[in-house]
């Protein structure tokens, strides 16, 4: 018999979002009135159509594929010229930020780079992770043997956890000791705090003394409204030595069921052998990519490169200001009902505290007995979320101002 990775074993079995959506289906079959006004502000997933730039480059990309004349069979394992170019062009270089096309390498979304990352990491990087924090970076390093058994708070052993608490802002400082890995994601998901350029550079200098390298999630960066709040980690000087960064379409373009995402990795970011050698990430990451994968598809490839067009950028633009719309609103009743909450000026997130010392399980289950609206609790992103819950501003305008009017009744 084959033997398993039993780091697998080691996940917790409760994973957030199967726990809600048991929690959601119990409640709805006990109470049917109910579950016809139920809204979902749960989980992270875009509502609204994609751009028709896209809609429209994607057909024509299917059109081309079904003639001999413009026919496409495997494309660049590490992702089309045309797309990694409008990529490093429009935004990096046009904001004044160093990234030359070959330092793009494109991907089916953020989600599986996370994942795909860790390939050419060795095991014994010591990683720390901000306290709450997107699953997936726990997960991943999880599965990869990276860590030790969990804890009952659902925390690991052999990870290092940073707090990301009201008294900072939800920006952790760099720890006192050594890491070899840090995953940071600004705008945050979940919490919509963002760092500001003193924040990143106080980090840039903690991973550069330490030999370290900077996993930037840059998923949310289109959501940014406030001015000089960096869009990318490479705005921050040095960062091109030790930092790799990762976006997605799934939030601006509305990509989540599309499928494509994108890593910057310089060819300035090196890492070490165990027999002391330092060498360019860039050439394993090239070499991941060639073995393991054949790309996106060539359609994909060109829904993502229309985002670029004058009429994409628009469209995107205004999916966004829909998205920002609906945050506003949310984040203003939630005031309205008494409650603090935090984010939703540059993320589609609130992150709200819990009403009376309620755990967030129990919150989580009060606004859906008596609202009618699904939270995500805050404890399902770590033990530092506990006493909190997410509520996602990705909805229809109409669900929004329902959500907001329900908010205020909350008593
Ligand atoms: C949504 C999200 C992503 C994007 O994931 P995809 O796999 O590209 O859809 C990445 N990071 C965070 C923190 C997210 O919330």
């Amino acid at each position: 018999m084959a033997y398993l990775n039993e780091n697998y074993l080691k996940l917790q079995s409760g994973y957030l979002f199967p726990e809600v959506g048991r929690r959601v289906r119990e409640f709805c079959e006990a109470n049917p009135k109910a579950a016809k006004r139920l809204i979902r502000c749960g989980i992270g997933d875009v509502t609204e159509p994609l751009p028709r730039a896209a809609v429209e480059a994607m057909k024509g990309a299917v059109d081309e594929l079904g003639h001999h004349e413009t026919f496409h069979g495997y494309g660049p394992e590490h992702g089309y010229e045309f797309l990694r170019s409008a990529i490093a062009q429009n935004d990096y270089r046009d904001r004044n930020v160093e990234v030359a096309d070959d330092e793009i390498f494109i991907s089916d979304g953020s989600k599986c780079d996370c994942g795909y990352v860790l390939d050419i990491l060795g095991d014994q990087n010591k990683v720390a992770l901000p306290d709450p924090v997107y699953p997936v970076y726990v997960d991943t390093n999880v599965m990869a043997g990276h860590t030790g058994p969990s804890r009952k708070d659902g925390s690991y052993e052999g990870i290092l956890y940073l707090a990301c608490t009201a008294e900072n802002n939800f920006v952790p400082d760099p720890p006192r000791e050594h890491v070899d890995l840090v995953y940071l994601c600004f705008p945050n998901n979940p919490t919509g705090a963002v760092a500001s350029r003193v924040q990143l550079s106080r980090w840039v200098d903690y991973v550069r003394e330490h030999d370290a390298l900077l996993l930037f999630d840059a998923a949310y960066e289109a959501y940014i409204s406030e001015a000089d709040i960096p869009h990318s980690i490479f705005e921050v000087p040095d960062a091109r030595e030790c930092a790799i960064e990762l976006r997605s379409f799934s939030k601006n373009g509305g990509f989540t069921g599309v499928r494509c995402g994108f890593t910057v990795l310089p060819k300035s970011v090196l890492a070490r052998t165990e027999n002391g050698r330092r060498l360019p990430l860039h050439l394993l990451w090239q070499r991941r990519w060639s073995t393991k994968s054949n790309s996106v598809s060539y359609p994909v490839q060109r829904g993502a490169e229309a985002l670029y067009s004058q009429e994409g950028r628009k469209q995107v633009r205004a999916l966004i200001a829909h998205y920002m719309g609906n945050a506003k609103l949310l984040r203003d009743a939630v005031a309205d009902a008494g409650l603090e909450a935090f984010g939703g000026v540059n993320a589609p997130y609130i992150w709200v505290k819990t009403s009376e010392g309620l755990t967030s399980w129990q919150m989580f289950d009060r606004m859906l007995r008596e609202l009618n609206v699904v939270i995500t609790p805050g404890a399902g992103f770590g033990a530092q979320g506990e006493g909190y819950f997410r509520i996602s501003a990705f909805n229809s305008r109409a669900n929004a101002e329902e959500v907001a009017r329900r908010l205020r009744d909350l008593q």
